[in-house]
């Protein structure tokens, strides 16, 4: 089930050139309305709910209509954003509410090396069966 842009609350990013929900989109699918300045999914069948665009929407505006065998109708899973953290709230359809928080990545985009420390690759290793974090380190015997 695709994402959807509740039209209340979105401002459209206060007409950016480029609004944060369509920036974020692996998929490309949001799109502005310039007349009303409105956000909305183009495309809802190929929306994978990857959530990003909710967690990305400054106005909160943008929610993913889950799955019914994981929130059936009337729950609810919505993150929120903060600098060190996000917080799903998950409605459940009789009304409990639980919120989890979780600590999120802190280092600045792009900044992650992912290959420090490792070997450089070398053509033979493409007949290694080791995998590349195993090369160069004794590993147990069975
Ligand atoms: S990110 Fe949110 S406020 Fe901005 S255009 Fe998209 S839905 Fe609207
Ligand atoms: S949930 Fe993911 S794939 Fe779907 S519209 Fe939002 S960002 Fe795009």
């Amino acid at each position: 089930m695709p994402s959807f842009v509740i039209p209340e609350k979105c401002d459209g990013c206060k007409g950016g050139e480029k609004t944060a929900c369509m920036y974020v989109c692996p998929n490309d699918l949001m799109v502005l309305n310039t007349d009303e300045m409105k956000a909305y999914n183009q495309e809802p069948d190929a929306c994978w709910e990857c959530f990003s665009c909710v967690k990305i929407c400054p106005q909160g505006a943008i929610e993913v209509r889950s799955y019914s065998d994981i929130v059936p109708l009337g729950g609810s899973v919505v993150p929120m954003r903060a600098s060190d953290s996000i917080m799903w709230t998950i409605k459940f359809r009789n009304g409990n509410l639980k919120r989890f928080k979780f600590p999120i990545r802190t280092t600045p985009e792009g900044s992650i090396k992912p290959f420090e420390g490792k070997p450089e690759p070398a053509a033979a290793d493409l007949d290694n069966e080791l995998l590349f974090t195993e090369i160069g380190k004794t590993l147990p015997t069975p």
